[in-house]
């Protein structure tokens, strides 16, 4: 949780600049202070991080991944401290930071390590075409320069730092503006790199408010934005004007189908789970549930039951709670709106339904809710918080059509005993990703592009399509056998250009044989 205080870093020629400080949202103390960079600050950290970059992509796959596997090593050796720095400036558990946050970016500073140059090797390519017989084509991927990452609160280590990874093994120097809200994280990591080998200004981070996120915008070569559809739509139009290429990975509202067929114990295990685990705010948390008639009372009793045994409160190691705060207050008015919305429109509370707030703190109850439809904003709009709605629906056809009828589609789930049609119902909903028995943990699938449909976003990461992104591509042809003069170099001469027309038609003028 972070609030702007001005002229409080008095500079050499007298000024003062204004800075951020930094407050844990579990306990309400005072934990850091970081600058607010502006506009010409912004412009110079791009400045050093592109006069950098040809000897960083000069090092090779090679010399990039060993820095990366160093990287990962200290991140090991300090996972203490990394997890506690989360901790404390988004109130999250001790296990949320642990196993969602820096496992990730363990494994993923060693997948990309291995797979950089195998994802962006040159493509050597046939020609097609008659007339480029003989030459020899190549499509190859050279970096952007200087990427931008411009990350959230929710996720500080995954979705800001954990996205920068591709891009600096695709060679590409990197300015990461983490959220004002939860920016330690990041300056942590950038110790880290330092520590590792990383030479200077590759990485940097630009600490500030909004507008120093849309200040790197307009100097950055390539950017990789994480966070509300609202604002990516302001990036996309921000960065229209310098033609800067963007990838957006936005806000959701993930549905889950339960069908009368599924083992309902472990949907209403992962219904609760993935919608409670990082306090509900995960871009890919279960925000919405669709329980087939025959099994609904059951499944409703399950989670409310299993709801009522969480704990709540400061996060203070590892083991002490369940569910911890919500990052700042205005999220936590927004999930209260929900709920007050859903409860007015005829939806029952069977669990929790109000804030928790206490020692300083802010907290949500984990909060189940019954009899809701799609009148009521906690099944349209992104909830963000630890709320479980869970709607009765008489068949999955109309789970289905539920489930698509919203303006996100990032990922989703659907439960059934019966793989196959799990398959075929997945299949047709309209997300990035839909997962069988299971939420989530396809984040884990490196190999894989992830990415969100409509509002959720555009682009991807992981998957060959998630460095990929993070360049150029370039056509190189090369002509081995060069004779002086090309048949239709100039001067034009009929008798050629008419033969020339004969070949056309006997190329391409024999219909269906021809293909
Ligand atoms: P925001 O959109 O509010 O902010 C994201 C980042 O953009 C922050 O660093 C923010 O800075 C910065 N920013 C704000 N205004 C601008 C601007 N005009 N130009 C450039 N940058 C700007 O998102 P939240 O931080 O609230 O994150 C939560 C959202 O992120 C949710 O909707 C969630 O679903 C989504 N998300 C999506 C993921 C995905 O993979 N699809 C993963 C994780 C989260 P500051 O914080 O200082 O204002």
């Amino acid at each position: 949780m972070s609030t702007v205080e001005q002229q409080t870093q008095p500079q050499p020629n007298g000024a003062g600049i204004a800075t951020i400080r930094v407050d844990n949202p579990a306990t309400g103390a005072t934990i850091g202070h970081i600058p607010n960079l502006d506009r010409d600050g912004v412009g110079e950290l791009v400045a050093r991080a592109r006069a950098i970059q040809p000897s960083w992509e000069a090092l090779g796959y090679d010399g990039r991944g060993a820095i990366m596997l160093e990287m990962r090593a200290w991140m090991s050796r300090n996972r203490d401290r990394i997890v506690e720095t989360l901790c404390e400036e988004n109130g999250k558990t001790w296990e949320d930071g642990l196993l969602a946050e820096l496992l990730y970016n363990l494994d993923a500073l060693g997948f990309w390590a291995r797979k950089a140059s195998k994802y962006l090797a040159d493509e050597k390519v046939r020609p097609h075409s008659p007339f480029l017989f003989g030459n020899r084509l190549i499509e190859r991927y050279r970096p952007h320069g200087v990427v931008g990452v411009i990350g959230p609160w929710n996720y500080p280590l995954n979705n800001n730092f954990g996205d920068a990874v591709p891009a600096l093994m695709a060679g590409n120097t990197v300015v990461l503006k983490p959220s004002s809200l939860a920016p330690l994280t990041s300056l942590l990591i950038a110790e880290g790199l330092r520590e590792s080998g990383l030479p200077e200004d590759v990485f940097l981070v630009a600490t500030g408010s909004g507008d120093t996120g849309s200040a790197l915008v307009d100097f950055a070569d390539f950017v990789h934005f994480t966070g509300s559809t609202e604002i990516g739509k302001k990036v996309m139009a921000r960065a229209a004007e310098t033609l800067t290429p963007v990838s957006l990975e936005l806000g959701g509202k993930d549905p889950m189908i339960v069908c009368a067929d599924a083992d309902v114990e472990r949907a209403a295990n992962s219904a609760l789970f993935y919608s409670m685990q990082n306090g509900g705010q995960t871009c890919i948390s279960v925000e919405r549930v669709y329980v087939e008639e025959p099994i609904y009372e059951e499944f409703v009793g399950k989670v409310a039951a299993k709801a009522r045994n969480l704990r709540q409160g400061v996060p203070r190691g590892p083991g002490s709670v369940e569910v911890g705060a919500v990052t700042y207050p205005e999220q936590a008015e927004l999930i209260e709106r929900h709920v007050r919305d859903a409860v007015e429109k005829g939806a029952k509370v069977l669990v929790g339904g109000a804030r928790n707030d206490a020692d300083g703190g802010i907290f949500f109850q984990p909060t189940v809710l019954r009899d809701v439809d799609h009148s009521m904003e906690i099944m349209t709009e992104e909830t963000f918080g630890p709320t479980v709605p869970i709607m009765r629906v008489g068949d999955a056809e109309e789970a289905i059509r539920l489930a698509n009828d919203s303006r996100y589609g990032l990922d989703s789930s659907v439960f059934t005993r019966d793989l196959e049609k799990g398959e075929r119902l997945a299949r047709r909903v309209q997300a990035g990703a839909t997962c069988v028995n299971d939420c989530s943990t396809n984040y884990f699938a490196l190999e894989v592009p992830f990415g969100g449909m409509k509002e959720s976003g555009m682009g991807a990461r992981h998957g060959p399509k998630g460095i990929q992104k993070y360049c150029q591509t370039q056509q190189i042809m090369v002509k081995r056998f060069a004779a002086k003069k090309e048949i239709y170099f100039f001067p034009y001469r009929r008798r050629v250009t008419k033969g020339l027309g004969r070949l056309l038609g006997l190329l391409y003028g024999r219909g269906r044989r021809g293909r």
